[in-house]
């Protein structure tokens, strides 16, 4: 079995063309990346030796890596105010957006190709041979509304794989830390538009997707 570890929405970057667009107190908040989460995505990757991982360059607001880039909510509502000014300037940060989420997405893809029929042998068919984590953040409170998790993780239940690796990371983490509330697919559903989602669709039942979702009060 081989570990992946990536984080989509390590950073609040965004390129200088773009970055005008975007009020500089967004560029700060969760509405532009995980807070938190590269801190997390680093000590893991440093602890647990993947032997792949990745983390995301530019902000969500530039492209969401954990979209579908069909999704229209791939895209952030301020390449609206972009267009209306400059519709060159727009389609260009959008082709160069696409790039760079094709680049993201290829190099796992590339990784998981490579290792996936090798790893299900091994397995004897019958365990993982890709087992990816996601490592993410949310806001603790959302719309007024507090969220009352320490940690989700997120996974699809129809999955047998993933319902077993699940149950062994919320198990861990209630073992070393009996008091942290952890919850199955909160706030997000595994199954939503992402990364994992797409590769389960592309590689099958020994591909593991799996998202941890840290809550943010823990970092500000
Ligand atoms: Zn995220």
């Amino acid at each position: 079995m081989k570990l992946i570890l990536t984080c989509e929405h390590a950073s609040n970057r965004l390129p200088a063309s773009f970055k005008k667009f975007v009020p500089t107190d967004i560029q700060e908040t969760h509405r532009a990346y995980d807070i938190g989460a590269l801190a997390v995505f680093r000590k893991l990757v440093n602890f647990a030796k993947p032997e792949f991982s990745c983390e995301g360059k530019f902000s969500r607001l530039f492209v969401d890596l954990n979209r579908t880039i069909t999704n229209k909510s791939a895209f952030s509502e301020y390449y609206g105010e972009l267009e209306t000014r400059n519709k060159a300037a727009a389609e260009k940060a959008k082709a160069a957006a696409i790039k760079y989420w094709m680049e993201y997405r290829e190099n796992i893809e590339k990784f998981v190709m490579s290792n996936i029929d090798k790893g299900t042998k091994a397995s004897g068919n019958k365990g993982a041979a890709i087992v990816h984590l996601g490592i993410h953040s949310f806001t603790p409170v959302l719309n007024g509304k507090p969220r009352n998790t320490d940690i989700g993780i997120l996974y699809d239940p129809a999955r047998p794989l993933e319902r077993k690796y699940a149950q062994v990371i919320k198990d861990e983490i209630k073992r070393l830390h009996p008091h942290m509330k952890v919850r199955f697919n909160y706030p997000y559903k595994g199954t939503s538009d992402g990364l994992t989602t797409s590769l389960r669709k592309k590689f099958g039942p020994h591909y593991v997707g799996i998202e941890i979702e840290i809550n943010q009060k823990f970092f500000i």
